[in-house]
């Protein structure tokens, strides 16, 4: 569903560049959890950037539903990251002044692949998401209302207001305690076999493993795959 295929991304670094991820094949299946880890600095968030095709590799190819993303332009691009990719981000990044519900309808709307009918269907999955990921009861609760955990859950919920087929996940428990931590881990386990999208997550925390199928470890740019689980 999702293919790094042979990339390379390079910054640049005073007169020199670095090399930040360096000739990296990873694959996300349907319906699989893959945890990508490694210390700080080797490239995890890079290669997930890569795999939003919001940054372009400097060489290899990144797959996404059959399409070769390096290959579009900016706004096809946009187009299939919208369609395709959902994505949360270490902090939850809410609008602080909409409720829970608000923040998923604007995404709904957002999608607006210009028919009505289609942005009527996403609408309507709003509240079912909100249910799936156990905020029905405090829908309409702003961000200041509700904990940590719950803000992640609206940042998880909104990322998949548009049935994404590949979902990033970076360090969503960086800001928990271990219990909350763990729970989110699970609810992003549970959606990604119920729902079978190819999932990426980015985690350091060694704690929540066991919720992985698949575990892809990152040092110094190169990524290699360390456990595979069978359910
Ligand atoms: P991780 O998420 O594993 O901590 P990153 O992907 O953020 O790793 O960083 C990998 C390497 O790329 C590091 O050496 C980091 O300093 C460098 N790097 C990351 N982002 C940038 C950037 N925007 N500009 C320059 N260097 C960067
Ligand atoms: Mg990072």
């Amino acid at each position: 569903m999702i293919l790094l295929d042979d990339v390379t991304l390079t910054y640049p670094d005073g007169d020199a560049r670095v090399t930040a991820v360096d000739r990296v094949t990873l694959e996300g299946r349907s319906g699989v959890l893959t945890g990508i880890t490694g210390p700080s600095g080797s490239g995890k968030s890079s290669l997930l950037a890569l795999a939003a095709t919001l940054v372009r590799p400097d060489s290899g190819r990144v797959m996404i539903a059959g399409t070769d993303a390096t290959r579009l332009s900016r706004s096809q691009a946009t187009t299939l990251r919208r369609e395709s990719i959902g994505i949360v981000f270490q902090q939850p990044q809410l609008l602080p002044a909409l409720t829970a519900r608000e923040q998923l309808r604007v995404m709904a709307e957002l999608g607006g692949s210009g028919r009505r009918e289609r942005r009527a269907l996403v609408r309507g999955r709003v509240d079912e998401l909100l249910d799936a990921v156990g905020l029905a009861a405090v829908a309409d609760r702003r961000p200041a209302q509700l904990s940590g955990g719950q803000r992640q859950r609206v940042a998880i919920a909104r990322a998949l207001v548009h049935e994404p087929s590949v979902l990033l996940v970076d360090e969503p428990t960086s800001a928990l305690d271990t219990a909350r931590g763990a729970e989110i881990m699970g609810l992003l386990a549970r959606l990604t076999h119920e729902r079978q999208t190819a999932t990426l997550l980015v985690t350091h925390d060694l704690v929540h493993r066991e919720v992985l199928d698949e575990t892809v470890e990152v040092v110094d740019g190169r990524a290699a795959l360390v456990t595979t689980r069978t359910r």
